[in-house]
């Protein structure tokens, strides 16, 4: 099963996209997350990410494309995967489509959870990102057991700097200019499935599952 997540930043891609992957046995495949692993390392491809992100723009598709279309072609991709936060433009979903025709397959599922920006400050402002593991929180809606700790690694939690106010208004207007040409791409591919992302974490995840059917 291959499922792509869309929506704003903070929607709840990733949260969910951990649900799908853990219920399904498939791999979640992050490219905030490969990028800020890559960032942790200070690799070249990190250092060059970083400028980017920390303006809140997008990472150019040519560093993008060929990182994703590399790791969905591994062995623990061969049943599917849960891509979240890819694609992001339309250069990147003409990418996916061609990896995929190239192997006779398609995108089974495009999710698009449906947050208004007015709640999206909130969401980004209480989250708490645990840059070992990947793991996400929310001071109020999803706290960890201990504040402040990673229930998964124990590792310290943090605010990310793009997850800051100024940055999340950058975001959200890059997100309807680039990313929100995505809904009419993949409503005409036929895979599109919307949710209402304001619903609680628990009902979100149900009204997905009911979507993939299991
Ligand atoms: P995205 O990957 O789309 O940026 P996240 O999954 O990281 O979004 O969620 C953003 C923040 O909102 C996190 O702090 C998360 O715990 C919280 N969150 C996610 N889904 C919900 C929800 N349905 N209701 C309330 N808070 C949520
Ligand atoms: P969020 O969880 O809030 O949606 P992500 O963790 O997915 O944020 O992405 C963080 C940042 O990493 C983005 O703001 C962007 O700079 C960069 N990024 C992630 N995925 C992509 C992508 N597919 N194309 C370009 N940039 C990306
Ligand atoms: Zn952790």
């Amino acid at each position: 099963m291959k499922i792509i997540m869309l929506g704003a930043p903070g929607a709840g891609k990733g949260t969910q996209a951990k649900r799908i992957a853990e219920c399904y046995g498939i791999p979640h495949i992050s490219t905030g997350d490969i990028f800020r692993a890559n960032i942790k390392n200070g690799t070249e491809l990190g250092k060059k990410a970083k400028e980017y992100m920390d303006k809140g723009l997008l990472v150019p598709d040519e560093l993008t494309c060929d990182l994703v279309v590399d790791r969905i072609s591994q062995d623990d991709a061969a049943k599917g995967y849960v891509l979240d936060g890819f694609p992001r433009t339309i250069p990147q979903a003409e990418a996916l489509t061609n990896a995929l025709k190239k192997r006779g397959e398609a995108v089974d599922f495009a999710i698009d959870i449906e947050v208004p920006d007015e709640n999206i400050i909130g969401r980004m402002s209480g989250r708490r990102a645990c840059l070992k593991c990947g793991a996400t929180y929310h001071v109020e809606f999803a706290p960890p057991k201990e504040e402040g700790v990673c229930d998964v690694c124990g590792d310290k939690l943090v605010l990310r700097d793009d997850d800051k106010p100024e940055t999340v208004a950058n975001r959200l207007k890059v997100y309807h200019d680039q990313t929100q040409p995505l809904i009419d791409y993949y409503t005409a591919a036929g895979c599109l499935k919307e949710v209402d992302g304001t619903l609680d974490i628990d009902v979100v995840f149900d009204k997905i599952r009911e979507i993939l059917g299991a």
